[in-house]
Parts: C-alpha cells; structure tokens; sequence
C-alpha cells in the first residue's frame, strides 16, 4: 500500500477523533519513566507508549515522560545582554526525567535602560537571513507604533510595518506552501473536523513565511491566533503585512528595539475579551511574559509547545522550581526534528554560507571538520560529495570510527592545521580553535563555526593589536598577521548558517507540523492526561510527522504484514522503533 493511503488511513484515525489524538494515560509511561534512576527506562515508557494516531482508544499513546538535553554536554545558547556582555546558558544535551530538579537559573542578564523585564535571548537577536525577502525597512522611518494601519476589511488589530506590502507577503507565503507539504495535508484533512475548534493560541517566532502557513494551518483547523515575533530581526515585513491583511493579529516587525520586542508580545497576550488558552513558543519569552505578568492567564492555559533548545531549558527551570502550572511539549528533541535540523539541514546550509561569504570552489580544497556528530556527519558528507579533501577530528572513539568508516582520514588539529584551507567547528564545545591554531594556518584559511554559538573559535584571542581586522564584506573578515598572512573568519565565529544562508523551507516544515500536533494533542487532552510537567512527544508522533512528508517525493513505505508484525512484536501502525533508537 502506497504512503499516501498509509496516511490517508493514519489521518482518518486522527481526524475522526479529532479532538482526542492520544488517549491513553501518559501517567503510565511518565510514571514509570520518572521511577526510574537512569535514562533508559524512560525510553521503555516511550516504547510502550501508544501512538498518538493508534487506532484504538483504549492503547493510545501520551508523550513520554520529559527527557531533557544535559545542560552540560551540548546544545547550549547564550544570552545577549543589552549592553552586549553574553551570558552562555547551560548546554543540553543527556536525556534526564521531569523530576531531576536543576537548580532554578538565575541568568545573569542587565537589564537595558528601556527594557520591560530583562534582556532578551540570543535566540531573540540570532537573525535568519532570508535571501528570498523583500522585506525592506529603509523606506520608512516612522514606528510601526505610531502608525494607524488597517486592512481592506477594516481591521486594525494587528502592528506591522507596512500592509500594502501584503501582496508580496502572499507570494512568499505561497512559496513556502510548496515545501510544506505536511501542513498542507493537515489543512485538507481538517475540512472536516476542527481539532483546535475553540483554541486560542498565542504565539511568539521568527514570523516568516514558512510561520505563516503554520499560522494559517492552525486557523484551518479551527485555532484563533495572536502573534509576535520571538527574533528583532527576522520578521519578513511582508510576510506579516499577508497575515495582518488575512485577519490575522500580528505584532511584530523587522528592527524592532528591546522595548517594542516586549510591547508586541504584550500586545499579543493583553487584549480584553481574550485570553490565551495555548501557547506556541520558541525561545521562551513569551512563556516569561506571561508568568511575570499574568500568572493568573494560566488558570485558562491548556499546554505550552515550545521549539528551542533555550525555551526547553527554561521549562525545565521552572518545572525544577515548581512553577510549571501547566502541561508543556518539547518539540526540539523530537526525532524527525533533530535529525533535520542537525544533520540535513547543515549538509546543506554549510556550502550555501560558504559560498555566499567566499565564492569558494570545493573540489580538491583541503578542510578539517572538528566534531563527527550529527552537525559534523552534515557539513563532511556535502563537503566530500563536492570533491573536498575532508579531515576529521573527534574526542569520542565511537564517533572517530564511524569517520573512518565513511572515508575520512581521522586526524588531530595539529597535524592538519598548516595545510588545511577551510577549518569548519561542529563540536558543541568551547575554543575548539584557539590562538595557536590561527596562527598556524596558512595564508587565506577559512574559518567557521557550525556548532555552539560563537564559542568554538577563540575570536577575542584575534583582537590584538599586532593584528589588523578588515571587514570585506558582510559577516567576513579578514584578520591580518604582521607578516601580511591572513586568515577569513567567517561571521565572527557565529553560526555560519545562521548568519549567512537561509534554513531550507522543508526543514522548517517538519518543524512546524511537530508543533502543529503537539497543539493539537496538548488541546485535546483530557484533564489529568498530563501534568504540569515537560513531555516529549510519542514516537508515533514522530512518525506521523515524517510520514506525512514521504508523498512530496512519491515514496512508496511498506506495510508490515500479520506475520511480520507478530514475528517482530509490533504493532502495524507503529510505532516501529523503541525511543532508544538512534536512526544513524
Ligand atoms: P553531537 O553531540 O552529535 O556532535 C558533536 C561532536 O563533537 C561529538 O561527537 C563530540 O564527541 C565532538 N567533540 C566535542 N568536543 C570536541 C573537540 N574538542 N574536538 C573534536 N570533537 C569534539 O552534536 P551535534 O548535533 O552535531 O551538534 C553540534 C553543535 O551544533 C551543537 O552545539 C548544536 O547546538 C549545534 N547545532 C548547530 C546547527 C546549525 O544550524 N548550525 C544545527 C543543529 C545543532
């Protein structure tokens, strides 16, 4: 049976119960989860968790109990601080359970001179660039504040930048339909059922045309939603003048200050007559907004969905406090998310930065990859399959022999650093690259960060005054030794993909179809299937996900039959895999 009928089934399921995708007690596998002194049980309550479209009501799944990134090994961000001091949050990476308190973070954030609350998040401040955007905000100085705007239908309930610029919004939001295919299958199965028939959802993300169709996906299945962007920068101007223009509450435009970034969000969530009952989050400030300023909005709150690593890790903070008063799903550790956003995403968006700072050829360039993980595996398969010479350096043996066994010569800095011409960092870890190494690259090296923030390279071992810094284009630099070598650092030692290419639309859209379920599970649950606590998501969900994807490239998934299924202790729905499965 083709995938299309597999899902068409698997949406029938989910759609003709919509309002109760998961129907078992999470309590079971959160339970027995957070029982257990190690990792791996939580795993087997995963496992043994029903999916979330499994047929019968009676197995169905919940999210498996909360399993967290260890603070200490990786995924990590920092915090800019207003006056530009950087204070590096706790790094995730090791599976813990809900009930592993962490000590409550005190960041040390200053707060600005405007600012409402405290700083915002790197993540608010990190920008996605979005070559495809006309969004343009030299043309006009005036505030989006002080601005009167409304759309053809007479609406004003919405601040934005300019709403005649709807019709190219529109045209981008199409665009980016077109590798949502996901959302959009949710769409059409919703015309039916409305599973977020009643749901308010109030959300806080970069607000680009890939957002809207998850916004106008939400509305199709019955949502209201209210919006401000979670990044100053990365508002698509146009894109939010099409939401404002299609009746949607958006807040939020490209540039905004500290203090227009909290009055948005404020406008978001202090509107009379409404009161949010879902949030959608990245980043977490809008989940802090709203418990600094209206702790009592949470008497009507379902669940929040939350997609960064930093949110995640301030959930965790509050659930170790005590102070998590509802349900709350971490998107960012699911699967299918994980293995996107790391692996295939960076395959990809690591020549694209390279080759829009540099203009670099790959073929026959020597370059050393630091760290052989998910972002390493990435950035070494496309470099390789370019004709590059890649070189591999890791910590872990596990991760080394699997570079060696695709191919790459496993070697240390040191050795390599003299004859490399691309120095690429992915390990997660700090001055991976430092002062010694820089001054040992031969003249024109390229240098970049992949991995942790702008940790990896020691940039602030570069300012010094025997070296000369020149900025030649934008996010690359020179850095110039007295001897007239030279060094290209490539977006000062920040994410490289970040700062200097676009996040494929289709990794985006596994994404936001993750955070759509998760809505729709959160909403429909029936009181006391979770706790005020941090779930993951049902592995099925995960399925879902990446099965309602396979149709956009005709792929055809077998079905397991009765006999195979019963030989495998399986059941032919999925899920198809225990939690602990790593999907290398
Ligand atoms: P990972 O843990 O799978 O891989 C990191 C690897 O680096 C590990 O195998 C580790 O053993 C190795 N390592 C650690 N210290 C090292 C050192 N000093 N020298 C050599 N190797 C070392 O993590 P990942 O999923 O590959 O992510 C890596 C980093 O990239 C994380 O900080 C993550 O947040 C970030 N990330 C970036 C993007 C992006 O778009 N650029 C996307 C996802 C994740």
């Amino acid at each position: 049976m083709s995938v299309q009928v597999v899902a068409a089934k698997m949406a029938e399921v989910e759609l003709k119960d919509g309002k109760n995708l998961a129907k078992n007690d999470p309590h079971e596998a959160g339970s027995s989860a957070a029982a257990s002194p190690t990792a791996e049980p939580s795993v087997k309550a995963g496992e043994s968790s029903p999916g979330l479209l499994t047929p019968n009501p009676v197995k169905m799944p919940q999210a498996s109990a909360m399993k967290r990134p260890d603070p200490q090994q990786n995924g990590g961000e920092a915090f800019v601080n207003r006056d530009g001091t950087v204070a590096e949050a706790p790094r995730m990476k090791k599976i813990q359970f809900a009930d592993q308190k962490q000590e409550f973070n005190k960041r040390p954030t200053k707060i600005g001179r405007r600012s409402l609350s405290r700083s915002i998040s790197q993540s608010s401040t990190d920008s996605y660039s979005s070559a495809a955007s006309y969004t343009d905000s030299s043309d006009d100085e005036t505030s989006p504040r002080d601005k009167q705007q409304k759309n053809s239908k007479g609406n004003g309930d919405f601040c934005i930048k300019n709403i005649k610029q709807a019709d190219f919004g529109r045209r981008e939001i199409e665009i980016a339909e077109q590798e949502m295919p996901a959302l959009m299958a949710l769409r059409k199965r919703a015309q039916g059922e409305k599973p977020l028939a009643g749901a308010k959802v109030v959300g806080c993300t970069h607000i680009t045309a890939q957002t809207a169709v998850l916004m106008e996906t939400l509305s199709a299945l019955g949502a209201q939603c209210r919006w401000a962007a979670c990044n100053i920068y990365s508002t698509q101007n146009e894109v939010a003048a099409a939401l404002a223009e299609g009746g949607f509450s958006v807040f939020a435009w490209k540039g905004e200050s500290e203090d227009d970034f909290w009055w948005c969000i404020d406008r978001c969530v202090n509107l009379e007559g409404w009161q949010p009952n879902m949030i959608l989050d990245d980043g977490g400030d809008l989940t802090h907004w709203i418990y600094k300023k209206y702790p009592n909005m949470f008497k009507k709150i379902k669940g929040i969905v939350e997609e960064s690593v930093t949110g995640v890790h301030r959930l965790y903070q509050l659930s170790k406090a005590g102070k998590l008063c509802v349900p709350a799903m971490n998107v960012n550790d699911s699967v299918t998310k994980q293995k996107f956003d790391n692996l295939y995403c960076c395959r990809e968006s690591i020549l694209d930065g390279l080759k829009r700072t540099t203009d670099v050829m790959f073929g026959g360039k020597q370059v050393v990859v630091c760290g052989y993980g998910e972002v390493g595996k990435g950035c070494c398969a496309a470099l390789k399959a370019m004709g590059s010479i890649v070189y591999v350096t890791e910590i872990d043996p596990i991760c080394a022999l699997q570079a060696c066994m695709d191919g790459f010569r496993l070697v240390k800095l040191n050795e390599v650093i003299r004859q490399v011409d691309i120095v690429i960092t992915c390990t997660g870890n700090k001055n991976v690259v430092v002062r010694e190494y820089l001054d040992r690259m031969k003249n024109g090296c390229i240098v970049c960060n992949m991995g942790h923030s702008n940790t990896e390279i020691d940039v602030a071992s570069l300012r010094t005054p025997e070296l000369t810094w020149e900025r030649v284009r934008s996010q690359v630099d020179h850095v110039i030794w007295p001897d007239g070598k030279r060094i290209v650092l490539l977006a000062e030692g920040r994410l490289l993909n970040l700062s200097c290419s676009t996040v494929p639309t289709f990794v985006l859209s596994i994404t936001a179809t993750t955070q759509a379920l998760a809505l729709i599970e959160l909403y429909n649950a029936p009181e006391g299937r979770y706790k005020q606590d941090v779930y993951l998501l049902p592995k099925k969900m995960d399925e879902y996900v990446a099965s309602l994807h396979l149709p956009t490239f005709d792929a055809h998934l077998t079905e397991l039959t009765d006999e195979q299924a019963k030989y495998l202790g399986l059941n032919k729905n999925g899920p198809f895999k225990p939690n602990y499965y790593r999907y290398y």
